[in-house]
């Protein structure tokens, strides 16, 4: 959070009480920096906010939006109950000292390997995604004689309003067996049957940066009325509901945050309300938010090289990185802020493009933002990019 963590030492900034000078010194530019306390602030807001006397409740980070080692074994620390992991992602949290037992599989194609993989290593629960790879998991259950708990990914339809590459539950969604579909009981009716899974209850995530209370609510209200029609029709008992992620938050110094605290506790409230309405018995009560854990923890500090004017536009100012740190300004329009590190003090009265060094125009940071003048070596920093930006960097044009 910029607004209450990062200093101003003659006009430089700092981090956690560090000079983001000595920073880029140490560690050489572009650099991914995370702010340890903001991060427990973060996890224990969670933790103490999404918690009911009526059934229990777990906190599960997307291990995606940021899977480093050392932020995995912090969180761990600071109780977030368990890890959505995908693919090699569950390697990376056992490495990180978390327990089998608090790993999630996810993931729309899982292989054979990394299933097998998951259940050799007693995981907790693996979230079916289609009949497809209920098949694949029944045949490997079987054949190593073993039980496993599973949910099953339903898509409950409901369109968040958000950028159409981060919604996750529309008609035509790769994510889940949509409840409309009438084949999604017919698939649910083998899975009750099943003798090596433990089918546990439903998951649904509708996508990603909602901020709007209302979508979750409504995907609340669907989940239950499905899950209780379910319940009725084979006579089973589900303990666990999964919401999913996707909570919004700021992302540049335009954007509104959530409020997380009276987020969470209306939302407990609400599910509350309606599963007594509903006469759901629900024993457990999950949400897996990413971003909204490490995003605005997180900045990514550049150093500026060249300039440029082109003949329309803001003159361009260009960073020692780019789309290869952070590919979601080109890959969906995400909007960051920037500000120059070193020159806190002086007037902003320029406006810039920033752009990457790489070989794509759509590697532009930010078409618009008002800054100091630049010059070659000052610092960029990139605030609240925590998320989704070294989690889903690359090596184009083999940029270290
Ligand atoms: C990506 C994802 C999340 C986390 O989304 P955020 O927007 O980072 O909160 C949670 N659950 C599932 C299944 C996801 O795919």
């Amino acid at each position: 959070m910029l607004e209450n963590n990062f200093k101003n030492n003659k006009g430089v900034l700092e981090i956690g009480g560090v000079s983001v000078e000595k920073l880029a010194q140490k560690y050489k530019t572009p650099l991914y920096i995370y702010d340890q306390k903001l991060i427990k602030d973060r996890a224990k807001c969670f933790v103490e906010n999404f918690k009911s006397e009526k059934f229990e409740t777990e906190i599960i980070y997307a291990t995606k939006a940021f899977s480093n080692l050392y932020v995995l074994g912090l969180l761990n620390e600071y109780k977030i109950s368990s890890f959505d992991c995908v693919s090699k992602e569950i390697f990376v949290a056992l490495e990180a000292g978390v327990k089998s037992k608090k790993i999630h599989f996810h993931g729309n194609n899982k292989t054979k390997e990394e299933l097998i993989y998951a259940i050799d290593k007693n995981i907790s629960l693996i979230i079916i995604d289609s009949e497809d790879e209920y098949f694949l998991l029944r045949e490997i259950l079987q054949e190593k004689n073993k039980k496993i708990d599973c949910l099953i990914r339903i898509n409950p339809d409901v369109k968040a309003e958000t950028h159409k590459y981060i919604q996750t539950s529309n008609a035509d969604s790769k994510f889940g067996l949509n409840i409309r579909d009438g084949n999604t009981e017919k698939i649910i009716g083998k899975i009750v049957e099943d003798e090596n899974i433990n089918f546990v209850g439903f998951h649904a995530h509708i996508g990603s940066q909602v901020k709007n209370l209302e979508f979750f609510k409504e995907e609340a209200k669907i989940m239950t009325a499905f899950t209780k029609n379910i319940q009725e029709k084979f006579k089973v008992n589900f303990s666990h509901l999964n919401f999913g992620g996707g909570f919004g938050c700021k992302e540049n110094f335009d954007d509104q945050d959530l409020d997380l605290v009276n987020f969470l506790k209306d939302l407990i409230i609400f599910m509350e309300n309606l599963f007594e309405k509903n006469k759901l018995e629900v024993k457990n009560l999950s949400i897996e938010p990413g971003r909204s854990l490490i995003s605005k923890e997180g900045s990514i500090l550049y150093r500026i090289g060249s300039q440029k004017k082109t003949l329309e536009s803001y003159p361009l100012i260009f960073v020692d990185g780019g789309m290869t740190d952070n590919i979601r300004p080109g890959l969906y329009g995400a909007k960051y802020s920037a500000i120059l590190a070193n020159k806190l003090d002086c007037e902003k009265n320029q406006t810039y493009r920033v752009g990457g060094k790489l070989c794509e125009s759509g590697d532009i940071l930010t078409e618009k933002v008002k800054l100091p003048n630049a010059d070659r070596d000052d610092l960029l920093l990139v605030p609240y990019s925590g998320a989704y930006t070294f989690s889903m960097s690359s090596n184009y044009n083999k940029l270290p």
